[in-house]
């Protein structure tokens, strides 16, 4: 099997199979980010996918029906390159239902609508898009390439080709005093759209990134814990589209799930119980332990 990179996916998608369409980044300039450090972008070729395919299917590990395809943003390649690969996995592991993939905001400005809808039919779903956060001034700071209009105006795209996508929300990203501006403007852009699954990581500064550089430069400071789950009550108290949340990554010291409008009460009610801990420092402690994401 080709890989660029180690195996990079969601925690829920650890069911899946892995298949290397694309490597590296096509972005790879996110302050706050330490992956795919090591590979070049790169869209891969068919050939190649097509070898790694049968070595999938001449092993006897079928235990699996989707394929979670590698790279930070498979979804960058171009329509017509989406539409080979889904044909090739369905023609060499034809018990393959469904096919998923990172994928950058900006990865959706060159496909239709229409284009959109035949991806979603051809199996492509649950996709996990990096929004991170809905506010403008972090996403320029954090040099996301794209603005929150540009965000909406992409993500309603997908929702309206019904293609299920799931958006990825960082905890903390504006760091100490900016929680409720980073809560308030994700909840405004997640409003608008329809996302299956608002999915939950917490700022943990590495030193190898430019931002820990900006910490050093005291230009940035981290947001205490106490106030990160001040921000995720605001952002749960403000979320009105119909959702399901989780705060389950690693970079979460305290975790969380449930169904919004249904679970609110009851996920700000744990957060706040969660305060004892954040003001002991156990919550400190354990990113403190974090080495890896
Ligand atoms: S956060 Fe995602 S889009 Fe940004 S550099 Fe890292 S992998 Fe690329």
């Amino acid at each position: 099997m080709h890989f660029a990179s180690g195996i990079v996916r969601p925690p829920f998608e650890a069911g899946c199979e892995f298949l290397q369409i694309t490597s590296g980044c096509s972005h790879n300039r996110c302050k706050f980010c330490t992956f795919y450090k090591d590979a070049k972008f790169a869209i891969s070729d068919l050939n190649e996918v097509a070898a790694d395919l049968d070595e999938l299917a001449r092993s006897p590990w079928r235990h699996y029906n989707r394929i979670w395809l590698q790279g930070a943003d498979s979804f960058v390649a171009p329509y017509d390159h989406l539409m080979a690969v889904a044909e090739l996995i369905y023609e060499k592991l034809p018990w393959v239902t469904s096919i998923g993939a990172f994928a950058r905001v900006t990865n959706f400005r060159n496909k239709t609508v229409s284009q959109l809808e035949r991806l979603r039919d051809a199996g492509y779903s649950r996709l996990t898009v990096g929004v991170e956060t809905g506010d403008d001034f972090l996403l320029k700071r954090m040099n996301k390439g794209y603005d929150a209009a540009f965000a909406l105006e992409q993500m309603s795209k997908v929702d309206a080709a019904g293609l299920t996508w799931v958006g990825q929300f960082i905890n903390g990203l504006g760091g100490a005093g900016y929680g409720d501006a980073n809560a308030l403007e994700s909840a405004r852009l997640y409003n608008q759209l329809r996302p299956m699954l608002i999915y939950t990581a917490s700022l943990t500064l590495f030193q190898d990134t430019p931002l820990y550089q900006d910490v050093r430069a005291r230009t940035f400071r981290e947001a205490s814990e106490t106030e990160r789950l001040e921000e995720l009550q605001t952002l749960i108290g403000a979320l009105d589209c119909p959702t399901e949340i989780r705060c389950e990554h690693v970079s979460m010291p305290v975790k969380l799930a449930g169904r919004l409008p249904h679970d609110k009460e009851r996920l700000v009610a744990e957060l706040e119980a969660a305060k004892a801990a954040a003001a002991d420092g156990t919550l400190a402690r354990y990113r403190r332990s974090i080495v890896s994401l």
